[in-house]
């Protein structure tokens, strides 16, 4: 972390053009601790802690490496996007507007064009981006990676949730862990339905209890009795 910070302080290694590498140093004569950079301090976090987010920066050991999906990514972005001389380029081009040399509206207006063009070149062919894809259990729609609250964890949600799949798994080195299928017993049966009772461990350690397979359909639950359902126990799980 430390290397890549310092890395971008000094971005204008990274610029093409001789002039443009010149021109981005000078941007920071004044700056202290900054050699041709790119963003300030500030961004830069942001900009990082939501690499990390997306799931194109992770930790390997002691290092940070791009993900695969970072790769793909990179690699259909337009050269404009993936090179720093584009900071360059604005620094000297917002520099003529402060200078009276040329007027903010027909920097925005260019911009615009360049990025509508850009929109519209992927409307039309498309983005072409492969990435690995984890289909939700359930209902096959893609599972997204989200980080959780109050810690720094992460867990995976069916992306259709807002169409009523619930599923949700843990992460397990930005992988989703899949649910293990509980054990259906083929010996114990719900006394409601018929179909095959499973044997779950229960809030209290050492203590389980008996749900129904048929379950969000059918809600009995049984107490277990030396691992046993215990028949004359049975109660509606409340929804
Ligand atoms: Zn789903
Ligand atoms: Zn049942």
């Amino acid at each position: 972390m430390a290397t890549l910070l310092s890395d971008l302080t000094r971005v204008a290694k990274y610029v093409r053009d001789d002039r443009l590498r010149k021109l981005l140093i000078e941007k920071d004569k004044e700056k202290e601790g900054e050699h041709g950079g790119i963003g300030t301090p500030a961004t830069r976090d942001t900009i990082l802690t939501t690499l990390f987010e997306r799931g194109y920066l992770a930790e390997k050991g002691k290092n940070i490496i791009s993900t695969d999906t970072a790769k793909s990514f990179y690699d259909i972005l337009p050269d404009q996007a993936k090179y720093p001389d584009m900071t360059a380029l604005w620094h000297e081009q917002q520099s003529a507007i402060q200078n009276g040399v040329r007027d903010a509206k027909s920097f925005i207006d260019e911009l615009m064009d360049y990025v509508s063009g850009e929109i519209d070149s992927v409307k039309q062919n498309g983005i072409g981006l492969k990435i690995k894809m984890y289909p939700c259990p359930k209902c096959k729609k893609p599972l997204r990676r989200i980080k959780k609250k109050d810690n720094n964890q992460y867990f995976w949600g069916c992306t259709g949730f807002n169409d009523g799949c619930k599923y949700a798994c843990d992460d397990k080195a930005g992988r989703p862990l899949e649910k293990k299928a509980a054990t259906v017993s083929a010996l114990y049966k719900c006394m409601a339905c018929g179909q095959g009772l499973t044997r779950r461990p229960g809030k209290k350690k050492g203590v389980h209890w008996w749900g129904c397979s048929g379950f969000p359909e059918c809600k009995q639950t049984y107490s277990d009795t030396k691992g046993k359902p215990d028949y004359s126990k049975r109660k509606e799980k409340q929804a």
